[in-house]
Formats: structure tokens, C-alpha cells, sequence
């Protein structure tokens, strides 16, 4: 499809040529014409798939109908785009420039968090057509009235399921609402956990759904191998099994309480980040436990099936079967939970010769038989290599900060606390922020992890003092 079909006013039609744009990427093609309809769409999109440009044309070409010469004097905010990180406001902003720069006296602004805000305060004042900002400091400019959204017609959420991921759900749900009631939304997002399904229903208008992916991924593509094993070489097998089939995010089921901490133990002397999670956890360590697997500072997570009810994590790419379950629908639930989001998941069971009933039931439940192995016996020598190949294996780490919702916390002023001036790291470096009425979470890479802490203590949130901790 080429853009020259569209009908993109002849300004964006010149800098697409310009620009040597020559065909429409999928996601172009399949979203600009519903977009230029007025239609909300969810769409999925990767970094790199030519999204901006294609939420981009079609808010520049409403700009440009809807104002026409009396663009350049009415500075009025008709789009508004919320993105995670300031780095990408900032890319987003550069692309709608170079979208826009035929169109004469186009104004974007970019309103992250992190930054200076006086400055940010006196280009509100000479208005701006669009507005690219992270949701802490949209929110910040709403409440203190700087911000007029009343103009808007168009809205995006983009990398929404990251977003969500840095805690800024009740912050983008607080500015959708402040919006006109008749606009468009268009969400964009790598991932469809429920939360996003859920913010998708309860704002959009009938969405209509852009995938780029083939259909036949629609159905989970997920590898299923049962290792068969002898009751004693489990425990130190899973060690090996973890080695063989190098994971970012796991889970182990396991039947009973007692596997559950047998397990978690094991793994964790054998230098592995593990967290446990059963029915007699209260229910602080059950959060702490999650978020801390949320937000990847543990690896791997060995639960029973009713803890591990209503876990909601995109992207795990490993389901081990410590123990196979007596019902089959259990296993189908249990390995649901991987091959998410068009990747492929892996499923490995572990089970003794007597428990062949149970895999038979199995497959004849999904139709499609596993592929067998077997789980030979280590020596003591194996386990002990094994176990000093997985020290240091979590990619982020924890803080505790001693504030929270009731404190007024929001993720933008942490955020804002460890990248602006004072905190001096990358955005790159910080991970999920968690906020609760308390207390807050936030991961950061390990790699930063001391520095951040310093920085946290020496340094003020929001111009207060808290209490900082690592989370063990
Ligand atoms: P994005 O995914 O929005 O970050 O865009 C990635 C890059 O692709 C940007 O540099 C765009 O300028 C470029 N781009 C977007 N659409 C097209 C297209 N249809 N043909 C060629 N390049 C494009």
C-alpha cells in the first residue's frame, strides 16, 4: 500500500516523499485509515514498526483540516500522547516534527518528568497543538490548571503496557477521564496483559483491534517436554533443567506446600534469585514476593496453584511442572501462562514412571503428545558446577522506599528523584516502580543498584525525606 492512497493532505504527502517513505509498514496500513476515520483503535506495535508516523499523519492531517490557516495564531492542544519515558517523549516529538515541519506553525511540546518545569510552564502558556508527555507530569500540569485539554480530540497511549509497568495506571486513568468525553483514544502496546484489555473497555469506543502478526500465532505456540525422572533426583535436577533451558521468567508449580519451600530452598543454595509463594503467606509477603517477580529481581518463582491464582505476568517464557497435577485442566491452566504475546513459551513436566496415567490424560485433553526425555541422576560433582554457574543470575533489584499513595507518591517523582539532576541514572536503568498506600517499589538494574540506593538517601523525593532499604 502506498501512501500516495491515503487521503493525507498534500503537505504530509510531500514529506512522506520527502522523507523516502515509500511503502506503508503493516501497521501503517492497517491503522492510518481507521484513524483518519475517527475510529479508536488498540493496536499492537514494536519500537521500529513505523508507529509513530502512524498515529502521527493522521493527528497532523485532522490539525491541519480543523485549523487550516488559522493554525499558526490558534495554539490550541488538540493531541495528547503519553508515553513511559522521557527518552521516548523525546523520540516521539522528534518524529512528529519531522512529520510536521510542512506544516506551517506547528507547535509539539514535551512535557516528561525528570525535567525542569518552569520552562515547560512558559511554553504552555504560548500553547502548543500537541503535547508529548509521561502521565506523572501531564497529570502535574492538569492539576494546576497549565495544561487546557479541553481542545483535545485525539489521544495515544503508547507502549501503554509499559507504562502500566512503571505504575502510572492511576495517573493515565485520572487524565483519560479529565479529557472530552467525545475523542478519539488510540492504545498501543507490545503486550495485552488484562489490565490493558480492561482500560481498553472501559475507554475506548469500538476499538478495532490491529495486529501485525500472522494468524496462525493466535493459537499459544508453546513446546511441551516431559522429563521422566526418579522420585530422588528431582529436587537437583530442576537445578540442571534451569541450566539446560535458560529462562528470563519462570514459574514452578508444585502440588503441595512442603515441595514449594523444599524447592525454593534448593534452588536458591544453588545461587538462584527464587521466591515462594503458598496459601499461609500473609498477604505483605505474598505482594513483596510478586512484585519483586514483576519487576524481575527474581527469576524464578516455585508456587502452588491456588497462590499462584490471578498472577498476571506478560512475559514468562518458562512453566515447570514440579509435580504434575492430578487434573488435566489444571495443567492446561498451569502452561497457559507462557507462549504470551506471540512468543514462543516452553513447558516442562517432571513426573515418575508411575505417574503416566496422568501425562496420558494430558495429552488426550490437548490432542498433542508431549515430547519424552529423561532426567538422568547427577553426581554430586554436576550439581555442585551447576550451582556456581546460576550465582548472580536477576537482572534488577529492589528498593523500599517508605512512602506511598497516602504520602501523595507518584512513579513520575521516584523516577524523577533517580534520573533528574540529583539522581544522575538512565531511565533505562530503572524498571517497574510499585506504588501502595504505604510504601513504594522500585526495581533498578543491579548494575546501578548501590548508587541508586546512595542517591535515594542522600537525596529527597518530592522534597521530603524517606526511608530507603533494599528488599531481600
Ligand atoms: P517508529 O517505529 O515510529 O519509531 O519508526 C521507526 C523509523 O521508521 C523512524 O525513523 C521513521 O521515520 C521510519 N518510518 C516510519 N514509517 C516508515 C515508512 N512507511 N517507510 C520507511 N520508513 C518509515
Amino acid at each position: 500500500m502506498e501512501f500516495k492512497s491515503l487521503p493525507l493532505s498534500p503537505s504530509l504527502l510531500q514529506v512522506v516523499a520527502e522523507l523516502g517513505f515509500e511503502k506503508l509498514t503493516p501497521i501503517q496500513a492497517q491503522s492510518i485509515p481507521l484513524l483518519l476515520k475517527g475510529k479508536d483503535v488498540i493496536g499492537q506495535s514494536k519500537t521500529g514498526s513505523g508507529k509513530t508516523a502512524a498515529f502521527g499523519l493522521p493527528i497532523l492531517n485532522q490539525l491541519e483540516k480543523r485549523l487550516g490557516s488559522e493554525l499558526p495564531r490558534r495554539r490550541e492542544t488538540r493531541a495528547l500522547i503519553l508515553c513511559p519515558t522521557r527518552e521516548l517523549c523525546t523520540q516521539v516529538a522528534r518524529e512528529l516534527r519531522k512529520l510536521g515541519r510542512r506544516v506551517a506553525g506547528l507547535q509539539v511540546l514535551i512535557l516528561s518528568g525528570g525535567q525542569p518545569i518552569f520552562p515547560q510552564l512558559q511554553a504552555l502558556e504560548k500553547g502548543a497543538h500537541i503535547a508529548v508527555g509521561t502521565p506523572g507530569r501531564v497529570l502535574d500540569h492538569l492539576t494546576r490548571g497549565t495544561l487546557d485539554l479541553s481542545n483535545a480530540t485525539t489521544v495515544v497511549l503508547d507502549e501503554a503496557d509499559r507504562m502500566l509497568d512503571m505504575g502510572f495506571q492511576e495517573d493515565m486513568e485520572r487524565i483519560l477521564r479529565a479529557l472530552p468525553k467525545t475523542r478519539q483514544l488510540a492504545l498501543f502496546s507490545a503486550t495485552f496483559p488484562r489490565t490493558i484489555e480492561a482500560m481498553s473497555r472501559n475507554y475506548q469506543k469500538e476499538p478495532v483491534r490491529v495486529t501485525i502478526e500472522e494468524p496462525e500465532e493466535r493459537t499459544p505456540d508453546i513446546r511441551q517436554i516431559f522429563y521422566e525422572t526418579a522420585a530422588e533426583t528431582k529436587l537437583k535436577g530442576v537445578l540442571w533443567l534451569l541450566r539446560q533451558h535458560p529462562s528470563e521468567s519462570a514459574i514452578i508449580f508444585c502440588n503441595f506446600k512442603a515441595s514449594v519451600t523444599e524447592l525454593a530452598r534448593t534452588l536458591r543454595e544453588g545461587g538462584l534469585s527464587a521466591g515462594e509463594l503458598h496459601g499461609d503467606l500473609e498477604q505483605a509477603d505474598r505482594d513483596r514476593v510478586m512484585a519483586k517477580f514483576r519487576n524481575q529481581s527474581t527469576r524464578i518463582l516455585v508456587a502452588t496453584d491456588v497462590a499462584a491464582r490471578g498472577i498476571d505476568v506478560a512475559d514468562l517464557d518458562l512453566v515447570i511442572n514440579y509435580e504434575l497435577p492430578a487434573q488435566p485442566e489444571v495443567y492446561v491452566h498451569r502452561i497457559g501462562r507462557t507462549g504470551r504475546a506471540g512468543k514462543r513459551g516452553l513447558a516442562i513436566s517432571l513426573g515418575t514412571s508411575r505417574e503416566k496415567s496422568k501425562l496420558e490424560r494430558i495429552e488426550s485433553l490437548t490432542g498433542s503428545p508431549l515430547s519424552r526425555k529423561t532426567l538422568a541422576p547427577l553426581a554430586n560433582a554436576e550439581i555442585d558446577t551447576l550451582s556456581q554457574g546460576a550465582r548472580n543470575d536477576a537482572r534488577m533489584e529492589t528498593l523500599y522506599i517508605s512512602g506511598g499513595r497516602k504520602d501523595k507518591l507518584r512513579p513520575g517523582d521516584i523516577l524523577g528523584a533517580l534520573t533528574g539532576e540529583a539522581g544522575g541514572l538512565q531511565g533505562s536503568d530503572i524498571g517497574k516502580i510499585e506504588i501502595h498506600d504505604r510504601f513504594a517499589y522500585v526495581a533498578v538494574a543491579k548494575s546501578v543498584a548501590r548508587v541508586a540506593l546512595t542517591r535515594l538517601r542522600n537525596g529527597r523525593i518530592k522534597g521530603r525525606k524517606f526511608r530507603i532499604e533494599p528488599v531481600a
